[in-house]
């Protein structure tokens, strides 16, 4: 499928490039040892480094590093031995030391890549520019006094990667894979729990367009998306805008946007600084960073199997689709329940229960799945009762409901129900003969040649037993009746 965007006077191609925000799990802040829980009281949560007061020194917190570190390992990147925080000056009232302490010219992780996860089982590898460590600024808030701001300072100096991708996205929905991608990295390996709704994973895309094989276009900025379903909205809106103008024969202001979430639009919010603006300059008071490559060695060991590599060996050992085992290692624990379900039973049948049917229903309940009223031991011993032909799959989906709505076994289930197959040869004869005697038109039509009747006589005998008789044994049955 083609991503190019079709305008009045042709086809033009969407670049993204996407800057994402992620706050470092971490009990202290980038420079001081406040807390960094979320929805504290405002202001509970700040140690005079972080109010910028005067004589104060920041003291760099290791866990920070550490987690930055991983990261990189994680994204396939190189760790640099040395890097350096700069301050990055600029104003903002919730911002207190009037600069920004973060990486510049040399930052702590440089080049690296992801591969992501598009519809159709296909894949595309996205480069990764580098990752730096910097401050959060603190939050202004508007909404509680008709005349007054107040600031709350609990934000500033908590730790952010940002986490910059090449220009390598050509779609919205290649936007959003990466992103899903990356939040499920930072995920397994517990750098960033990811939670966008709680500003823990912010974006800001970078969007152009182009007609195919010309040099990149200028770009725009949106600024703070703070969900993935605002991210592709504002990509497809932003694109649209800058085909307009260009094909009215305008050119695109390189900018800063903001996204209106309400509206559906993107609108100009500053015209694009430049980093010569933020007159960066090395923190003196802070040394630069220095890395034993024993201690990168050591973190490298200490990585667990990342989603990709989850996936491939999913695909391999479980011979699941691509498309199936991406969806199982998003989550570590959605992971780990599906192995737990598949160990020793058909892989297949156990990663179609968990994706189609358990994951349908805590869906739409909203539900996580450390909550889910069926375990995965439960699970498995449905499926045991399918494979073994006790029940047929359709009447499993009616117990796997009842064990959802119960959170009982689905072996109680079915014995108190009555509702084993029925592999009695006799008694399925039996109502195969009545329904053809019912029907003497649709046999003769059958005979007559219309084949597709079989179907029909399968639902109508399947509908006199209830759902419990033996598909194929009614099947062959019924074939051979009819052929008689
Ligand atoms: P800045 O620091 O000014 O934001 P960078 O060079 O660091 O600029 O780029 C920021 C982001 O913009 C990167 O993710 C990069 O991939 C992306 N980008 C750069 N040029 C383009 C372009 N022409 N179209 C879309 N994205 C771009
Ligand atoms: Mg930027």
């Amino acid at each position: 499928m083609s991503d190019l965007l079709r305008g009045r006077t042709g086809e033009w191609e969407l670049v993204i490039g996407l800057e994402v925000h992620a706050q470092v799990i971490a009990d202290a802040k980038l420079f001081s040892g406040a807390a960094t829980s979320f929805g504290a009281e405002p202001n509970e949560q700040v140690s005079f480094v972080d109010a910028g007061m005067p004589g104060m020194l920041p003291v760099l917190n290791e866990t920070c590093v550490r987690q930055a570190v991983l990261t990189g390992l994680a994204l396939n990147a190189e760790v640099n031995l040395q890097s350096v925080f700069a301050r990055k000056n600029y104003f903002y009232p919730d911002m207190p030391q009037g600069y920004q302490i973060s990486q510049y010219e040399e930052p702590i992780i440089g080049e690296g890549e992801i591969i992501i996860d598009l519809p159709g089982d296909e894949t595309r590898t996205v480069g990764i520019e580098r990752l730096h460590l910097e401050q959060d600024a603190g939050k202004s808030v508007h909404d509680r006094h008709p005349k007054k701001s107040y600031i709350d300072l609990n934000r500033s100096g908590v730790t952010l990667m940002e986490i910059v991708s090449k220009p390598d996205m050509r779609s919205a929905e290649q936007a959003a894979a990466y992103v899903t991608k990356l939040r499920a990295i930072l995920r397994y390996i517990g750098s960033c729990d990811g939670n966008m709704q709680e500003g823990s994973l912010r974006c800001d895309a970078n969007v152009s367009v182009r007609r195919l094989g010309e040099a990149l276009g200028l770009r725009c900025e949106i600024k703070n998306l703070n969900s993935i379903r605002f991210m592709r909205q504002a990509i497809e809106y932003e694109a649209a805008r800058q085909i307009e103008i260009i094909e009215d024969g305008g050119t695109v202001d390189q900018e800063t946007r903001l996204f209106d979430s309400a509206k559906g639009e993107t609108r100009s919010m500053r015209s694009k600084e430049d980093a010569h603006d933020y007159r960066y300059f090395p923190d003196p008071d802070l040394l630069p960073l220095r890395l034993s490559q024993d201690y990168v060695d050591a973190l490298k060991q200490s990585l667990p199997e990342l989603p990709e590599a989850k996936k491939q060996r999913f695909m391999q050992a479980f011979g699941l689709s691509a498309y199936d085992a991406s969806v199982l290692v998003a989550e570590r624990e959605t992971a780990d329940y599906f192995e737990n379900v598949a160990e020793g039973r058909d892989p297949k049948l156990a990663a179609n229960w968990v994706i189609s049917e358990l994951f349908g229903r805590l869906n739409r309940g909203e539900i996580p799945l450390a909550e889910s009223p069926v375990s995965a031991a439960s699970l498995g011993g449905l499926i045991d009762l399918i494979s073994d032909d006790t029940i047929s799959g359709r009447i499993a989906k009616d117990v796997f409901t009842e064990m959802f709505d119960t959170g009982r076994a689905a072996a109680d289930i079915v014995e108190e129900k009555g509702l084993r197959q029925v592999t009695d040869t006799g008694a399925l004869e039996a109502t195969v003969e009545k329904i053809m005697a019912d029907n003497p038109d649709r046999v003769a039509d059958y005979r007559g040649g219309n084949q597709k009747l079989v179907g029909w006589f399968m639902g109508q005998i399947m509908k006199a037993s209830q759902g419990k008789a033996n598909p194929q044994m009614v099947n062959e049955l019924l074939r051979k009746k009819l052929a008689e």
